[in-house]
């Protein structure tokens, strides 16, 4: 589904990933772990065009996509939920999942395909209908976790690329987070790509892993 091949990231004269090659197979989990700065965002960024300048071949379902820009690399069906889920702390959770479907803004049934992307989020994730209307910087850690996989899956991804999902919880939130990850490939047909510094969890949910 995914093929990396002699990837690299810089930053001004700082050559943040080198010639990284590595693939994800359809339904597959797949982990890259390793140390900070070892380049895990940076690659996660070069895949979904939020970055900046890289190098190398990235394909997705056979068509290139490292000259693609980050809004057309959404429409193919890649959904990036950053490291940090940089939410609109200020709007309310609906709104912050509504925003995650703007790629079908010109479509003629846009308030129609929004509806039910939002009934599939809050069946996926109860909790956020409950809080619809709550501010999103008011939720909690593990909670504005959520909303931020929600918002991704506005889109209609069909490859997740999930950053640090695990980044500041408790444990026991951890290990939701973690659950949340397999049912999202089997309840919604997922593939995902994780980056993760808790390495023993990530490997636990993952097909394969890397370590960069
Ligand atoms: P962490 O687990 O700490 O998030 P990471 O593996 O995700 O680390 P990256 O965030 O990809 O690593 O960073 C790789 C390298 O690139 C680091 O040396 C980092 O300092 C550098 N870097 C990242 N973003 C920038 C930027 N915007 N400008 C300059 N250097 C950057």
């Amino acid at each position: 589904m995914l093929k990396v091949k002699n990837l690299d990231v810089f930053y001004g004269s700082l050559w943040a990933v080198k010639s990284f090659t590595f693939h994800v197979n359809l339904g597959e989990i797949v982990s890259i772990i390793g140390a900070n700065g070892a380049g895990k965002t940076s690659t996660l960024r070069a895949i979904s065009r939020i970055l900046v300048r890289s190098r190398g071949e990235i394909s997705f379902e056979n068509e290139r996509i490292d000259n693609k820009p980050a809004h057309v690399v959404v429409t193919l069906g890649i959904s990036h939920v950053p490291e940090g889920r940089n939410l609109f702390a200020n709007l309310s959770v609906r709104d912050n999942l509504i925003l995650g479907g703007y790629i079908f803004l010109k479509e003629r049934y846009f308030r129609k395909i929004i509806e039910e992307r939002l009934n599939l989020v809050f069946d996926f994730f109860p909790m956020l209908k409950e809080r619809k209307d709550q501010l999103a910087g008011t939720l909690s850690g593990g909670e504005q976790q959520m909303l931020a996989i929600g918002r991704a899956l506005m889109s209609r991804p069909r490859l997740l690329l999930l950053d640090e999902p695990s980044m500041g919880l408790a444990p026991v939130i951890v290990r939701d987070i973690f659950k949340i990850i397999t049912d999202l490939r089997k309840e919604l047909d997922l593939t995902i790509l994780l980056v993760e510094q808790n390495a023993k969890k990530a490997l636990e949910v993952a097909d394969r892993g890397y370590v960069l």
